[in-house]
């Protein structure tokens, strides 16, 4: 990319989309399109093929998606698949029939087998079961790999598939219905430890183990991998290391001041047991993550506050 190239982040204001932009902009890259999605919906193939007729955009990172916790791919499956289809589908082929020189989808871990060997390698992608909370959103994801993949076999175009683990950041979502694990404990401290409340759930066991990678992280592999990795096969992005969920709560207890119970609530399901990725691969390109998640809880903490009181 130059920094005069026409960009499109597609999906600015989430918490990928946005940490690509912060990215994009603090390193000089000023021809910038985006569009919010009441401007533009991306579910729509006429919205968006018009978007590519009236911009000549070149480079495009396709960071919006439907995304959410355990509990919102269970409350809303078809909203998952549905949504994430006509997205991906929409513009995949939108970027091959206005010709871009580039693309970055951006996939899941969710798409490895549920019980895959851990560290999880790219090429485990499509060896077995997947987890059943998130089948919808993952095969999803896995039907736009596989779009990226046969455009480039097919047509020649240089489409990557980046899969990020299990994300955070500024700009997450707060919602405790659909948020994922990191902001729900987040916002579950905060509000037990401003009410005085004597205990803070937790879901399911405390036992499932996650990698969390900060999306400033996520967004600097996004703009590396862009500019040096030109292969169809899938790339992951992580940290390489994991937590438990129940040394995630005490870490977040921890740092939010909170003095009461925690309480595991096993009836409610922990989902895979396990999502590190190998990143072996994106190491050999000379990329590593920075943010360690104590840092980045903390920074995230601070910026939810201040988000938080604004909205009360
Ligand atoms: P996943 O990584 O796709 O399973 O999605 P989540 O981030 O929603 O959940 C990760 C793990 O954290 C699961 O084992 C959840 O049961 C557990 N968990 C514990 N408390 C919470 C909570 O308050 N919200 C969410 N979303 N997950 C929680």
């Amino acid at each position: 990319m130059e920094l005069n190239s026409k960009i499109y982040v597609a999906g600015h204001k989430g918490l990928v989309g946005s940490a690509i932009l912060r990215a994009l902009q603090s390193k000089g890259y000023h021809n910038l399109v985006l569009r919010t999605s009441s401007e533009l919906d991306l579910r729509n193939r006429e919205e968006v093929y018009n978007l590519f007729q009236q911009e000549k955009i070149e480079y495009m990172f396709l960071a919006a998606a439907k995304v959410g916790g355990i509990a919102a791919n269970n409350d809303y499956p078809a909203d998952f698949i549905r949504d994430n289809l006509f997205i991906q589908t929409n513009v995949i082929d939108a970027a091959y029939q206005f010709n871009i020189k580039k693309l970055l989808f951006l996939g899941s871990t969710c798409i490895y087998p549920k019980f895959a060997p851990q560290p999880l390698k790219e090429e485990y992608l499509l060896t077995g079961e997947l987890e059943p909370t998130n089948q919808p959103y993952a095969i999803a994801k896995i039907a736009g790999i596989n779009m990226c993949q046969s455009y480039n076999r097919q047509y020649g175009t240089k489409y990557i598939s980046v899969m990020p683990t299990n994300m955070y950041g500024p700009h997450d979502n707060f919602d405790l219905k659909t948020s994922h694990v990191l902001p729900a404990l987040i916002r579950k401290f905060h509000d037990a430890k401003e009410n005085n409340i004597p205990a803070v759930e937790v879901w399911g066991t405390g036992n499932p183990r996650r990698e969390f990678l900060h999306s400033d992280d996520l967004a600097e592999a996004c703009l590396f991998l862009m500019d040096h990795y030109n292969e169809s096969e899938i790339i992951n992005v992580g940290v390489g290391s994991d937590i438990s969920i129940k040394e995630l709560a005490e870490l977040i207890q921890t740092i939010v001041g909170y003095e009461g119970e925690i309480v595991f609530n096993s009836s409610i399901p922990d989902g895979t047991p396990r999502k590190l990725v190998d990143v072996t691969k994106i190491s050999l390109l000379g990329w590593e993550a920075k943010i360690s998640l104590e840092n980045g809880l903390r920074s995230v903490y601070q910026a939810f506050q201040k988000e938080y009181l604004i909205k009360q």
